[in-house]
């Protein structure tokens, strides 16, 4: 055996390799919405304090999404930045924060043969062209580079960012301080197809990539169907692999982001709390596996609202079968609708001729 036996590299193909063989990589994330959704991280700030205050959940959700079938376990430090955590006035405990999480997801993903990634994101301080504004967010994201580092992550997502000044500074970072692991680098169109510094879309992942990222793509923000035509002109510019997370919401045409949606019945926004009128199905996602596969996407997952049967949804429809495809649905089981017409049961006939409006007067 030749090389250097110090990077852990011989253990298992990393990601780089393992997407130039071909393999689809999954993604779970969109932690901070469904710890939201369970009662345990505030809408508004979306800190994750839960990482501090009940680890045992945070790693109980990693479970669940590698039952579920992601490739990766993705740290929970998503707005664990130092400005996000001084506005609730937590910033003395960052670099707990951080740790704790990426130990968590560390832990989880070593037990069960997976990847493991930090998360940075977009911060609320970027401003273009401003020194000061970018010297304090160059020190952030160094601080988490370097803890992400130390805590032997595989590779560094960098992820949802409406600027592609602030991803491109991102993706410096990594490069300059992340001991050579690869990033992830995604942007989220904040409502038409360019970046809020007025770059279109697939011309900003094009940059990203031809400026080093190892993957380039769309993460949050959309919905699948309003994701896919987005995902078509990304793919027409850029050479290498590209990612495509898009929340669990059913946007359309008129509000393509879930921030945008509507409740048809009230008229009212939905976002955040009320979104749940708008979730996406199971069928939603094997629908947009699907596609997003044809269109070549190799680095796929599910955002805001992402929840165990989407993901499996997902995994089952590029192929895969995760441990938790021994419980996926099968009518054939279900003694009304599965039962054979007129065999066994005769009163779970009655009762399914009714559910399904076959006998209805
Ligand atoms: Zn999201």
């Amino acid at each position: 055996m030749t090389g250097q036996l110090t990077n852990n590299k011989f253990h298992r193909p990393d990601i780089i390799q393992r997407l130039r063989n071909g393999e689809t990589i999954l993604v779970a994330e969109g932690y901070m919405w469904e710890f939201g959704r369970r009662g345990y991280l505030k809408y508004g700030g979306f800190i994750p304090e839960v990482v501090l205050e009940h680890p045992d959940l945070v790693e109980s959700m990693h479970e669940e999404f590698v039952h579920a079938g992601t490739d990766v376990v993705e740290a929970f430090t998503y707005y664990a930045n130092r400005e996000k955590l001084r506005s609730i006035g937590r910033e003395d405990e960052l670099e707990k924060l951080n740790r704790t999480a990426l130990k968590i997801a560390k832990k989880v993903a070593v037990r069960h043969n997976k990847l493991t990634a930090a998360g940075l994101c977009n911060t609320p301080l970027y401003v273009p062209g401003d020194d000061t504004c970018t010297a304090k967010v160059k020190e952030m994201f160094k601080e988490q580079i370097k803890w992400a580092t130390e805590e032997k992550v595989d590779f560094i997502i960098a992820e949802t960012f409406n600027d592609l000044g602030e991803a491109l500074l991102a993706l410096e970072c990594i490069k300059e301080f992340g001991n050579g692991l690869p990033a992830v680098i995604t942007l989220t169109p904040y409502g038409p197809d360019i970046t809020t510094d007025d770059v279109p879309i697939p011309e900003a992942c094009r940059r990203l990539e031809e400026a080093g990222a190892a993957v380039v793509g769309l993460n949050c923000g959309r919905g699948p169907e309003t994701m896919l035509p987005l995902l078509r002109e990304v793919r027409k510019v850029c050479k290498g692999p590209i990612a495509a997370l898009p929340v669990a919401f059913r946007c359309t045409e008129d509000s393509k982001t879930f921030q945008s949606l509507k409740d048809p019945k009230t008229g009212e926004y939905l976002y955040p709390v009320d979104l749940d009128s708008a979730r996406c199905n199971s069928s939603d996602f094997e629908k947009f596996t699907k596609e997003a596969l044809e269109i070549g996407v190799t680095y796929l997952g599910i955002c805001c609202g992402n929840c165990a049967t989407y993901f499996r949804a997902m995994a089952e429809a590029c192929g895969k079968t995760p441990p938790s495809s021994k419980y996926t649905y099968e009518s054939s089981l279900s003694h009304v609708f599965g039962a054979p017409e007129g065999q066994k049961y005769t009163r779970a006939d009655k009762i399914r001729e009714f559910m399904l409006d076959i006998k209805k007067n």
